[in-house]
């Protein structure tokens, strides 16, 4: 992710921070936990800290738990790239082997009104 990023998801989550604590120290101070687990913690830390503060400016990566604020929408998963789409895809498909370049093939002859494409959560 961008600088630009990063700066954009530590002002959204302060933002839902202070929704629900009172006190600059305290908020800053959650706000600066949150973030840290954000970007160093686990998936499940990470999503964690999406659903409790309701953030909507930044997902987890389904396959490979990294945080993203741009991706693609496969149903209701959250992929980060075409590599990690592929392999969503072949799980979900058991009999598909596709590589990652399939997949973006795949996306570029898709319909307009599909269910899966590329978003931002900005
Ligand atoms: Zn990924």
């Amino acid at each position: 992710m961008k600088t630009k990023d990063y700066k954009h998801i530590y002002d959204c989550i302060r933002n839902a921070v202070s929704e629900c604590y009172s006190g600059e120290s305290l908020i800053n101070k959650t706000a600066r936990r949150a973030f840290t687990n954000l970007l160093i913690g686990t998936p499940e830390e990470k999503q964690d800290i999406i659903d409790t503060f309701d953030l909507e400016c930044c997902r987890v990566c389904e396959v490979c738990g990294e945080l993203m604020v741009e991706g693609y929408l496969l149903d209701s998963s959250t992929l980060c790239s075409d590599e990690c789409a592929a392999k969503w895809y072949n799980f979900q498909f058991k009999n598909e082997n596709i590589t990652p370049e399939d997949f973006a093939k795949l996306m570029s002859d898709g319909d307009e009104d599909s269910e899966w494409y590329w978003t931002e959560w900005f």
